[in-house]
This record gives structure tokens, sequence and C-alpha cells, in this order.
């Protein structure tokens, strides 16, 4: 009998992690909290330094794990106890009602055209809306269709059942329950990942406040040809090019009233999201507003140089005091310092702002681990056993990679989840 591994987090992490250990003969059960995974990189238009398409990448991989004679799916599922010591650990998981048959759907998306029911989409940022049932994106794995039931009126209010009428396959089930299965596992991996900050938290920086303020996960859904805008840059207030674009770093990271941490991504990505933007409008003009710039790993210096050099984007070392909305609700009017804290004050008018807020711990992070029992440092993020054992958790059996770790870019995330892979191998051989 293969050895067990549950591996929490479907985003490039766990999925990575996921498939070293399918590989090496491991029965994996990968359980995401959303109905697909993929995790942020689902959501990104391409990637620096490179910039290539990120679905480009992604996509092979979440099949490959998906049609992986070792790896189990648990989509729309998170586990609720882990109980015993290493190696005979029993993992109890729930999967949520997806009030839809999965091995009947058959992901044709009748039912989503005629569902009544449209509330915020999650995957678009709430650039847009998605109906009731719903794929989370075009090329989520399972494909596979899901009934929001916080939202869907027939399960709120027994009055409708549209969906259930025109699915040919028969695959609505309304009457459907959560079931808990249990697995008896060797180890575990977490790879939960990150979410943004709510930007609104910082009522300067105009979030909410201004039409034409966005956050950079919503910069990247306005970039994507698969997007709300299907790829053409627009802006929200009235749907128009923008001409003139900026950035501001920082946003609640390295922030002692907020999040004390580097995000380590921003400087990267908003240099990525500026070059992607000038090849999407020839003639805009682009400012990023930073206090350092942490170009640190292989080719990222010369990648920032390139944004100066050869699209002209202007790198300005000044922290915004204030946005205000520009004329009728249109644009913004960025009010900062020139030359640091003795310097000149500046207002300037940009068609678009795109802000780069601190990313934190995924939501729910210090509930699962209490409930692993697992270390957070005072951040959020899980703590490793010591600089030897830089994926071991602070319990035995339990190993952790990616960003759940500590703000980390792709390419580190991945490397860590060989590591981890490799490692639960090691352990399980009796290593220490
Ligand atoms: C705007 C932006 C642009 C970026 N651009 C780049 C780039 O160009 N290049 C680059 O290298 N990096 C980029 N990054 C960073 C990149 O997104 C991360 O490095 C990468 O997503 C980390 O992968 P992960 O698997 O650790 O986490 P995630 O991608 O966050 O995946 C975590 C997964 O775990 C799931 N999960 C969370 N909690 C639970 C739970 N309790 N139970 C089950 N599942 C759970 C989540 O739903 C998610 O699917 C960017 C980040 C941002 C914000």
């Amino acid at each position: 009998m293969p050895k067990k591994v549950v591996v929490i987090g479907g985003g490039i992490a766990g999925i990575q992690a996921s498939l070293d250990l399918a590989d090496m003969g491991f029965e994996v059960h990968l359980v995401e909290r959303t109905p697909s995974i993929g995790g942020r990189m689902a959501q990104l238009d391409k990637t620096f330094p490179t910039n290539d398409c990120s679905m480009c990448i992604l996509s092979p991989k979440m099949i490959m794990c998906a049609g992986h004679e070792n790896v189990k799916l648990h989509t729309y599922s998170e586990v609720e106890e882990v109980r015993g010591q290493f190696p005979n650990l029993k993992v109890r998981i729930r999967e949520k009602a997806r009030y839809v048959n999965i091995a009947k759907c058959t992901g044709c998306g009748d039912c989503i055209a005629k569902c009544p029911v449209k509330v915020p989409d999650e995957f678009e940022q709430k650039l847009s809306n998605r109906k009731a049932i719903y794929l989370p994106f075009p090329q989520a794995v399972p494909r596979k269709v899901t009934i929001d039931g916080e939202v869907c009126r027939m399960i709120k209010t027994g009055k409708c059942g549209v969906c259930k009428k025109v699915c040919q396959a028969g695959a609505i089930e309304y009457d459907q329950k959560d079931e808990v299965v249990e697995i008896d596992a060797s180890a575990i991996v977490v790879a939960t990942g990150f979410d943004i900050m709510d930007a609104s938290l910082l009522p300067q920086y105009g979030f909410g406040s201004c039409k034409d303020v966005v956050v950079s996960l919503q910069f990247e859904r306005l970039l994507s040809a698969s997007g709300p805008t299907g790829g053409h840059l627009t802006r929200p207030s009235d749907g128009r090019t923008p001409k003139k674009l900026a950035f501001v770093q920082c946003v609640g990271s390295r922030d002692e009233r907020m999040h004390k941490y580097c995000s380590s991504v921003c400087c990267m990505y908003a240099t990525k999201e500026s070059i992607l933007a000038r090849e999407h409008v020839a003639d805009i003009d682009t400012t990023i507003f930073y206090m350092d710039m942490r170009a640190v790993g292989k080719g990222f210096q010369e990648f920032v140089q390139r944004a100066e050099k050869l699209y002209g984007v202007r790198y300005v070392r000044s922290r915004p005091a204030s946005v205000q909305p520009g004329k009728d609700g249109k644009g913004v009017l960025v009010t900062y310092e020139t030359k640091g804290l003795a310097g000149e004050q500046v207002t300037e008018q940009f068609d678009l702002l795109v802000l780069c807020p601190a990313l934190l711990p995924s939501r729910g992070s210090k509930a699962l681990a209490d409930r692993l029992g697992l270390k957070l440092d005072e951040d959020g993020f899980l703590v490793a056993k010591d600089i030897r054992h830089p994926v071991d958790s602070t319990r035995k059996g339990v190993l952790v990679c990616g960003f759940a770790c500590a703000p980390m870019d792709i390419p580190d995330s991945v490397a860590q989840a060989s590591g981890v892979a490799a490692r639960v191998a090691e352990i399980l051989q009796g290593g220490g």
C-alpha cells in the first residue's frame, strides 16, 4: 500500500508538491478550499522577470495533477481535524456541498447562462459579476460548476430551479450535503498561500472612494485577455483607456501601523505590470512611487532597468500623502513630496492608480495552524523548525512551503515545494 500524504492548499506550491510526491509513488490527497486548484497564479496575466504567460505554465500542471493516478483532488474542501502522531496521522476533510454531482457535470455552462442571480466575482476581484452557479474561471480544474449556497434562490427560498431544468446531464442536486472523509496519512504539507490586504483600511490612498483606484490583483485581471475587459486596458470610471498610470508601493507593508514586513514581490510585479501596460497602450506614461527598490532575484535588477530605459517607466522615491478623485470623479490627484521629507509638495493628475497592498497569510491560517498544532510568527506566517530544516514545521510530520511560510515569488514557491516533497520522502525513510 502506498503511503498517503495530505497537501493543504492547491496553489502553485501545493500543486508542485503534489506532483513531485505523486511521481515518487505516494498517494496524495490535495485539499483546496475553493472549487478549483490554481491559487493566485491563475489570476496573474504574465509572470516576472520573463513575462511568460502565467496560465500557459500553470494550466498543464493543474491538468497533470488532476489526471495523475496517484493524486486525489478534494476541491471545495477543508481540513477540519488532525489526530494522532507522525507517521500515523488521521486527517478529517470536509468536502462542502456543491449541490452539483461532479461525476455527472460536463462543464457545458448551460446552467450558468440561465441562472438569474448575479454576485461580485471573487476571481475577477469584484470587477465583474458571476452567477450563483458558476465555474470560477475558464481553465478551472476540475471543470465542474458549483452552486454558491449563500446566494442561490432555490437553496435559500425554494423558488427557482432554473439550472436543474436546463441541465441535460441531470447533475443538479439541491439536497446535497457536506461529506466528511478521513485519511490515514503519513505526512501533511501545508501550502495555504496568501490574501491581499483590504486597501480601504488606509483611506488616504482612495481605494473605495475613488473609482479609478484599483489594487494590483485587479490590475492583473484588467491586463488579462480572459479578464473582465477581454484584455483591453480601461479604467473603471468611464471605460476609457488610461494614458497616465501610477503605482503606489508598500500600501500597508513596511508600515509600523499595519504590517511591518516587506511583501517581497511588489517591486517586481509593479515593474512587470508597467511593462505590460505599455504593451497594451503604446503611449501610456507610467510612474511607480516606491520606498526602496527591492530587486534582489536573478535578472531582477536588469528587469527594472529594462522598464526604465525601454518602456520609459518613471520611478519616484516618495510615499504619496493623499489621493483624491479627479474632476467629475474621473482619474485621481496624487499628492506627494519630490525630494524626501524637506522636499517640494506636488499634486499630479493620473488617469488610473494601482495600489500594491500588503500580502497577508491567507484567511483562516491561524485557525488552521491551531487545528494542526503549528506555530506562526508575529506576522502570521508559518514557522519552520529551525534553519537546518527550512520546510519542517514545528510539528513532526507536517511540512510547509510557499507563501504560507513567508512572502515569496513563484520560482521560490516551486523550489520549496519540491524541497518539501524530497523531505517527506526522507522523513518517511527514517531521516531526522
Ligand atoms: C498582483 C500580484 C502579482 C504577482 N506576480 C508575480 C509574478 O509575476 N511572478 C512571480 O513569481 N510571483 C508573482 N506574484 C506572487 C505569486 O502570486 C506567489 O508567489 C504564488 O502565488 C505563491 O503560491 P502559493 O501556492 O504559495 O500560494 P497561493 O497562490 O496563494 O495558493 C494558495 C492556495 O491555498 C488555498 N488555501 C488557502 N487556505 C486554505 C485552507 N485552509 N484549506 C485549503 N486550501 C486553502 C487557496 O485557496 C489557494 O488556492 C504576484 C503576486 C501578486 C499579489
